[in-house]
């Protein structure tokens, strides 16, 4: 089925074992990462199971194109959701019943209405899959309530197997998932959630239009990828900003016009080299392959945010990067956001604990992927492709710095019963004599002028610092900054502080060990124009069958043929990735374009 079917030579990681366990009847958990290859746990089991495998999916606007890329390949699939007509549905319900399909993908909603169970009871059910698991989970980060009602499959249908799958869990929600959907002999498969191919880097924000702007040039002309930001707003105005200069992007939140938004995105899963700019209202579920950068304008509230959110770059295990600008305003807006946030005490712990971590990962010395892995109890080593392990910062003493910090706000506190943000404190540490200074008479403070050792910027290092340790905190609706409990211990000489210098800008130097990241990469140079030529085939076919390019074939496959370069049907079958129905589709196409010279 795997070689038949997908054209793939053979299983990865688990997948063998997850595939047996469901095809002979067992239950099963799957956490592995985006990319991973959890599809093929539930599809092929459902081909090879008699019946019907029912798949479950929050992710109604990408059922269409779930259905067309299994089509292309051969495999009888339908979906039930609230978008289709009246006919539409009967059409599908008729095929599920005369046994006309091999994978039916459902909505979670759809299970509360009655005569959709009714349809199942008649059917023959292969097995159940439910994906994105863990929106099950209400203390994750993407509860849905419908998903709760799935416990009661098991209830109805208890000898149809079912296999749950995400690629998010920390240990907390995968016991969760497990518990709620009462997968009680469930065998568990948890992979590695490690994503070799993503370069991962933290930057302090210092311009972050003209800063996205620098990457996007340097580093990924004419590629594919997802901008994000936190409100509706910096999403509109990012978007026009990369339009204005060149690059092509389009916005997407839930405030546009639900035409609009998924005119948007079905542009950005259609079109090669589009940029999507977008609140996290977009992105579950989207299996574009090709995602060659994720790039975060403000700080993500989680970690479970950011690694799922970075996760949608590189399925295709090819080169691409995980980019964060984050900055002093990040925390002092995100603590704002806290502790105005509506629900209970516990509610706002868990958004700060949330944070913290978070924070964490920001500010650290250490290779950014360990400590990513570390947070879902996973181990990872130093990996050489994260910007800490590539230019590593230094760590250093920051302890009289942070003393010369905190006695300002002392100060100001104590003695003259004032409360300032980040700039002004700096103002005064640095000496300036600005208007602001002269009007509260600044320059009178003993502190004045004490801290002209370190440069604004890296002033403002040491108070974002400051904050992630909590020995200093954000007040009011101005951002002021305040002193925490723990602030004593170091102004009292009781606890030293260490701090991370970012290292001098080292302008895509990271690069040099990884390449340059375009699909035709690494081509030998003779290769790349046939390349290019697939490319546009790749490109008009898909436009002519209204599929998205990567329905038709991958950028892998592409550049095996385009190494390879097959001149009969059997030699071009034998790549990965060409099942013998692409291969009876596109075939010949492929070999009149390879025979046909610019
Ligand atoms: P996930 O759902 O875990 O994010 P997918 O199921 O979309 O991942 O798979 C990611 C990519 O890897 C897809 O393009 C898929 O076709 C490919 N893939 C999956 N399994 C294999 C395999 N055994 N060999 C080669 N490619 C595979
Ligand atoms: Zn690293």
């Amino acid at each position: 089925m795997l070689r038949r079917v997908f054209g793939y030579d053979a299983f990865r990681g688990d997948q063998a074992e997850i595939i047996d366990t469901v095809v002979g009847g067992g239950d099963a958990l799957v956490l592995m990462p985006t990319g991973g290859g959890k599809s093929l746990c539930y599809q092929i089991p459902s081909l090879v199971r008699s019946g019907v495998g029912v798949v479950i999916s929050p992710l109604i606007a990408l059922m269409q194109d779930q259905v067309d890329a299994l089509t292309a390949l051969g495999v009888r699939a339908g979906f039930l959701n609230s978008t289709q007509d009246f006919d539409q549905r009967r059409e599908v319900e008729q095929a599920f019943l005369a046994g006309e399909l091999d994978l039916l993908y459902l909505a979670p909603e759809r299970l509360r209405v009655e005569s959709t169970v009714r349809l199942l009871d008649q059917g023959k059910i292969a097995l159940f899959a439910i994906d994105e698991a863990h929106c099950v989970s209400q203390w994750g980060h993407d509860f849905r309530p419908d998903y709760l009602m799935l416990s009661e499959l098991h209830e109805r249908w208890p000898d149809v197997p079912r296999i749950a799958l995400t690629a998010t869990a920390t240990e907390a929600t995968h016991a969760e998932i497990a518990n709620r959907l009462q997968l009680t002999g469930a065998k568990h498969f948890v992979a590695s959630f490690d994503r070799p191919n993503i370069q991962y880097r933290i930057v302090p924000k210092d311009n972050p239009q003209r800063q996205l702007l620098d990457l996007l040039r340097t580093e990924h002309a004419g590629d594919a990828g997802i901008v994000y930001c936190l409100s509706r707003n910096s999403v509109e105005k990012t978007a026009a900003f990369l339009t204005q200069n060149g690059i092509e992007a389009v916005p997407y939140h839930a405030g546009l016009d639900s035409r609009v938004r998924a005119q948007n995105q079905a542009r950005f899963l259609r079109e090669d080299g589009l940029v999507v700019v977008a609140t996290i209202a977009f992105g579950m579920g989207i299996d574009k392959p090709d995602v060659r950068f994720v790039a975060h304008l403000d700080l993500p509230k989680s970690v479970e945010g950011y690694y799922q959110e970075t996760g949608r770059a590189g399925r295709d295990g090819l080169p691409s990067t995980a980019w964060l600008a984050y900055g002093l305003q990040d925390v002092v807006q995100q603590r704002k956001m806290i502790d105005t946030s509506e629900g209970d005490l516990a509610h706002r712990r868990r958004l700060s604990a949330h944070l913290d971590a978070m924070l964490a990962l920001c500010e650290t010395v250490e290779c950014r992927r360990s400590q990513l892995l570390a947070y879902f109890g996973q181990h990872g080593d130093t990996c050489q492709n994260c910007d800490t392990c590539l230019t590593p910062p230094e760590s250093w003493d920051g302890t009289i710095a942070a003393q010369k910090l905190l006695s300002t706000v002392y100060r100001l506190q104590h003695e003259r019963n004032q409360k300032f943000g980040a700039g002004q404190l700096i103002d005064i540490l640095l000496g300036k004599d600005t208007d602001k200074v002269k009007q509260f008479r600044h320059q009178e403070l003993t502190v004045f002028g004490i801290g002209t050792e370190l440069k604004d910027t890296e002033w403002r290092g040491v108070i974002r610092q400051l904050l992630a340790l909590r020995l200093l905190t954000v007040e009011g609706d101005y951002g002021t900054l305040v002193l925490t409990e723990d602030s004593a211990e170091v102004l009292g000489r009781r606890r030293t502080v260490q701090m991370r210098r970012e290292p001098e800008r080292a302008k895509s130097k990271s690069r040099s060990s990884s390449g340059k990241k375009s699909p035709a990469a690494d081509l030998p140079t003779e290769s790349l124009p046939v390349f290019e030529r697939l490319r546009t085939w790749r490109a008009t076919t898909a436009k002519d069958q209204g599929v998205p390019a990567y329905v038709i074939f991958h950028d892998a496959t592409l550049r095996q043929i385009a190494i390879d370069l097959p001149t009969t049907l059997t030699a071009l079958g034998a790549i990965n990735g060409i099942g013998e129905n692409k291969l009876a589709k596109y075939g010949q196409g492929v070999l009149e374009t390879l025979a046909t010279p610019d």
